[in-house]
């Protein structure tokens, strides 16, 4: 670490808001409710967001005053579930003490050889999968 070139350091942080929008002006992905990259979701977030956003004018004509606060109502469990993976895995990837860290890699290397590690890895994912897919997207 001290002797990268290209050394990169930043905090881990959430964008929480009331709501995304106000007047003629909408916000989406991580203006509007960024993740942080401890969810692993931020991408999607924003190109799902633009795309709900999108196929709500489409259907209100143009009419913000009503996409902008069904855009809302359909994105916020979506988000809300997407942000809460975040928070849960921030414990996971940021260990605060050496004793962590050996743990940590003592569990990789135990369960590395295991043969049902696909299994553990299906029940560790799961998660993952439940939030990333807590959206029915609409079609245009
Ligand atoms: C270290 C790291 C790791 C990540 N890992 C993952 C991952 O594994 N998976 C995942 O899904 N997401 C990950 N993310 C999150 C993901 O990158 C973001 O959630 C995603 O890029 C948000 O997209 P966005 O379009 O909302 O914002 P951005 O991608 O930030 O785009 C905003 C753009 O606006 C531009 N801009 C800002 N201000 C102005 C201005 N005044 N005028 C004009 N342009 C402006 C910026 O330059 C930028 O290009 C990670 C993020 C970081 C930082």
């Amino acid at each position: 670490m001290t002797g990268a070139p290209d050394f990169y350091y930043d905090s881990m942080s959430q964008v929480r808001m009331e709501t995304w929008h106000a007047g003629p002006v909408a916000l989406v992905g991580d203006a509007a409710y960024c993740a942080s990259p401890a969810s692993g979701q931020g991408t999607s977030l924003a190109l799902v967001g633009a795309y709900v956003l999108a196929a709500g004018l489409k259907q209100a004509a143009g009419d913000h005053t009503v996409a902008f606060p069904a855009h809302e109502a359909s994105m916020r469990p979506f988000v809300e579930a997407n942000q809460a993976l975040g928070t849960a895995n921030i414990k996971r990837m940021v260990l605060s003490s050496r004793s962590q860290v050996r743990m940590s890699m003592l569990m990789l290397r135990l369960v590395n050889p295991l043969s049902g590690k696909d299994r553990i890895m299906a029940k560790v994912v799961e998660p993952i999968h439940r939030a990333a897919t807590a959206i029915d997207l609409p079609t245009v």
